[in-house]
């Protein structure tokens, strides 16, 4: 670990590359603003150093070559549980609750294709979930410039995931558990007292004690009863080759809140100053890096086209000329908002289930921990002698996942993310100045998602005493509307 594998040299070969094509996500959220459009390109433009936005990805998708044992309707054997998605969260769940001896089915069009997103984790999280060995690059400290003046390096090592070799791995793993695939999307979704069926694009029709969706962020199979209120993480990344990069190699950039380089943009620094986004870099030798630029949360989505203006801005004022694009990704995902339903006849994993931290967009690392959650719960239904079938097994599978506990954590860190929405630059450079001042336990413990809800509070006061006077200012007048919804939303979860 901490090598970078030949995978990632400028002088690939044209195979390799095709590794790690990362085409843009689609989503049934605000219109995405596709990369490849040359007049947009050609409108955002503004000298040599700035042209990447016109640069196509040069790889492309590369699927798994492994031999899937296929479910057809001949099949006789009755099925326990259908997966819909075959994304990290779908395949994930497969794996885990298929070693108890359930009988999985997971459906979907293209179940060995290349997963299209650049996942980073804390390493200690996929160490912890021994999943290690599915990073390819791990950097020993993470860097936060909160302004020009002021860097925090982070003792945390951070990775990016290997997606072929974790999409691998749990293949595998699927594999020898006895799980079918069945390559088809799923219409939709009939419920019987005691069964469901799954309705596939096919004309298939394929039967199953519980559904469980992971078909990511666009699901259209999970219900609501609270208006969705959610915020947005938008960003545009490319893994590019560079003639030249100024980071460290032994450091990931996590946040770069510089604003130097809109110094010549009075309108982009303007709306940066309200509506910041930052840099997020893995260099990974002095010609190759991943570079982000990010809108933490908005609501309303932030512009895709202003985030890359921006992003252009930037390189350019760091002396960073692309010379080739690899990969590109949009990165679209609803943050915070409330949880599905609890209970209802589908259950979820992933994008759809609202395991995404509020506060940060991540989600990899803590959905293959609540995989194995679900998976318990799943067998404790399903594998029991007693037969627990339909309503009482979904109650069970959704408050496996979202006990009440769980569910008023996830209301502290939805208040996380409405106060970040309400802070401007100077404000956000505030609060990171003092969050990352907090004893690693509980920073390390909020960014994964673990610490209970006695250790949110302890945190939100420490946070209070270490904040500067500005900041505590800005708590004071800007959380209390927030924070009055988060109390009444607790109050609802426990009564
Ligand atoms: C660009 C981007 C970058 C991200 N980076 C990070 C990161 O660095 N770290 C992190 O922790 N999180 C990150 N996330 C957030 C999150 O981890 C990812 O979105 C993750 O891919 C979600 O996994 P998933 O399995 O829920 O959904 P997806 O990965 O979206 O997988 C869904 C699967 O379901 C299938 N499907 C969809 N509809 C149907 C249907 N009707 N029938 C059958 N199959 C269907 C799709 O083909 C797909 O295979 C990122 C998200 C994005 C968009």
């Amino acid at each position: 670990m901490g090598t970078l594998p030949k995978l990632f040299s400028p002088f690939l070969t044209t195979k390799t590359h095709q590794s790690f094509l990362s085409p843009t996500p689609q989503f049934p959220f605000p219109k995405p603003h596709h990369t490849s459009s040359p007049t947009k390109h050609h409108k955002l433009k503004t000298s040599k150093f700035g042209n990447f936005l016109s640069l196509q990805p040069e790889t492309k998708p590369e699927s798994l070559d492994v031999d899937l044992p296929m479910w057809g309707p001949s099949d006789r054997s009755p099925l326990d549980v259908i997966i819909i998605g075959a994304g990290p969260a779908g395949l994930r769940l497969a794996e885990q609750v298929s070693r108890y001896g359930i009988q999985v089915c997971c459906v979907d069009p293209c179940p060995l294709s290349s997963w299209p997103n650049n996942y980073g984790v804390w390493v200690d999280e996929f160490e912890s979930l021994d999943l290690g060995s599915c990073l390819d690059k791990t950097w020993p400290m993470t860097s936060v410039h909160i302004n020009d003046n002021k860097t925090k390096y982070l003792d945390r090592p951070y990775g990016r995931v290997n997606r072929k070799r974790l999409k691998k791995e749990l293949i595998n793993r699927c594999l020898l558990n006895g799980v079918k695939f069945h390559k088809a999307k799923v219409w939709e979704i009939e419920h019987q007292e005691f069964e469901s069926f799954v309705v596939c694009d096919d004309g298939n029709r394929i039967k199953g004690s519980l559904v469980v969706d992971a078909s990511g962020f666009g699901s259209k199979f999970i219900e609501y009863d609270k208006p969705r209120n959610h915020g947005y993480q938008i960003a545009h990344g490319i893994l590019a080759e560079v003639d030249f990069h100024p980071f460290d190699l032994d450091k990931m950039v996590l946040m770069d809140w510089r604003d130097s380089h809109l110094g010549n943009e009075p309108s982009l620094r303007n709306a940066n100053s309200k509506l910041p986004t930052f840099l997020y870099a893995m260099p990974f030798d002095s010609n190759l890096v991943f570079l982000e630029e990010t809108s933490l949360v908005s609501r309303p989505v932030l512009s895709y086209v202003e985030v890359k203006k921006r992003m252009a801005a930037r390189l350019r004022h760091l002396g960073i000329r692309v010379k080739r694009v690899l990969e590109d990704e949009k990165c679209l995902i609803p943050m915070g908002g409330p949880l599905p339903k609890i209970p209802q006849n589908v259950m979820a994993i992933g994008g759809n289930s609202g395991i995404v931290h509020p506060s940060t967009g991540y989600m990899l690392a803590r959905t293959m921990g609540m995989a194995a959650v679900l998976a318990e719960a799943i067998v404790e239904g399903l594998g029991s002698t007693r037969m627990i079938r339909g309503k009482p097994l979904y109650h069970r599978v959704w408050n496996g996942l979202w006990p009440i506990e769980s569910r008023c954590v996830r209301e502290f860190y939805s208040f996380g993310m409405e106060t970040l929405l309400r802070l401007d630059l100077n404000g956000t450079r505030r609060f990171f100045d003092a969050f990352f001042d907090l004893k690693p336990h509980y920073w390390h413990g909020f960014l994964s998602s673990r610490l209970t809800l006695g250790e949110l509070l302890l945190l939100s006061l420490s946070l209070f005493g270490n904040a500067s006077a500005p900041s505590k200012v800005d708590i004071v007048t800007k959380c209390p509307v927030p924070l009055l919804r988060m109390m009444s939303n607790l109050a609802l979860e426990t009564i």
